[in-house]
């Protein structure tokens, strides 16, 4: 075994593809794979989307968007941040289609305007005259996840502002919006984070009908026993008090096991226990209740074990941890799991 594996489950990101459309009854599910796919790897989530309804994928760079291009022929990519006059050339010449936020509209490509309805960062507060190019007219929510009232604002100015313009693409929805605001669906939402399988509320995934895609597992490089007074890592923040097993696993923050999840539990042979002492690069330590055998399976992300818990205990979100581990082959194996096997 590599120092760790992460699985990545396409069939979970159908499952959730398939979710999503019956929650947007009837509107477009565009799926996000910006940041390589949150992690998870941009193409093969594409597909999976792709071949579970999804219309079109939404990507946050020309870089990002060329990448897919390569791979994906003939699929609409939208590219929902801001490009350079040598990026809207390269788009073009992609067929890409571009967001704007201000300034002159490009032509001799699909356009899509943003309106910024209270996000306050990119958008213009008023719609411009509308070229022949502008297929579509969007927003985006600030507090979908967590801000009813502040979200139906946004909706209403959103659907006020765009209402003569009905025969263009209007779409708001994240997936906080798709989920939980029917009144965002538009024509077409922008998912990202519940077609990973991750609660955009940062609660159970499961209460939305969303299962996660990716999973990380690792085993026990070595365990010892610590006699009270003996502590593990940098700045000896764990010291025994009793004599303690402890577990050391070769996962670390550069690997994406990030230092604040001190605390978070991992499974160890089946069990649940904590981390302990301050994560190092290259490994942590977790607390056992009895020797263990090197080599014990150790289940950082999985059933069980949901990022959701590990961002609580990090003080972030499952975004910035999904985005945030490492696929480097010298570090870890990554493994694409189809329902029909393994590719
Ligand atoms: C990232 C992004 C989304 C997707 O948001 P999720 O919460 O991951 O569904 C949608 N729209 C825009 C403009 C984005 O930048």
């Amino acid at each position: 075994m590599p120092r760790s594996e992460i699985t990545i489950d396409l069939g979970a990101v159908r499952q959730n593809a398939r979710t999503l459309l019956r929650a947007l009854d009837g509107a477009e599910l565009w799926a996000v794979v910006k940041a390589n796919g949150y992690g998870h790897g941009a193409v093969d989530v594409a597909r999976a989307a792709l071949g579970a309804g999804a219309t079109a994928l939404c990507v946050a760079t020309v870089g990002e968007a060329l990448v897919l291009r390569r791979e994906l022929a003939g699929i609409r990519i939208v590219v929902m941040g801001p490009a350079s006059s040598r990026e809207t050339a390269q788009a073009r010449d992609a067929a890409l289609e571009l967001v704007v936020t201000g300034g002159e509209l490009p032509e001799g490509l699909p356009l899509h305007v943003k309106l910024d309805t209270g996000m306050g960062r990119w958008g213009l507060s008023e719609l411009p005259q509308l070229s022949p190019q502008v297929v579509g007219l969007m927003t985006h929510f600030a507090s979908a996840d967590c801000d009813a009232a502040f979200t139906e604002l946004q909706v209403e100015r959103f659907a006020a502002a765009t209402a003569p313009y009905s025969h263009l693409t209007r779409h708001a929805a994240n997936s906080a919006g798709a989920l939980r605001h029917p009144s965002a669906r538009f024509d077409a939402a922008r998912c990202g984070i519940a077609l990973y399988g991750l609660s955009p509320f940062g609660e159970d995934a499961a209460a939305d009908g969303l299962e996660p895609a990716l999973s990380w597992r690792s085993e026990l490089a070595a365990v010892k026993l610590l006699e009270p007074g003996e502590s593990t890592g940098y700045g000896r923040r764990f010291v025994a008090e009793r004599p303690t097993w402890i577990g050391i696993v070769p996962v670390g923050y550069a690997d994406g096991f990030r230092r604040g999840l001190t605390g978070t539990e991992v499974r160890v042979a089946g069990e649940l226990r904590r981390v302990v002492g301050t994560i190092s690069m290259d490994a942590f330590a977790v607390e056992l209740d009895r020797e263990l055998p090197p080599g014990a399976p150790v289940v950082l992300v999985g059933p069980d074990v949901p990022l959701e818990s590990h961002a609580r205990v990090a003080g972030t979100i499952t975004y910035e941890l999904a985005c945030g581990i490492e696929r480097a082959p010298e570090r870890a194996r990554r493994v694409v799991v189809d329902a029909d096997g393994r590719d």
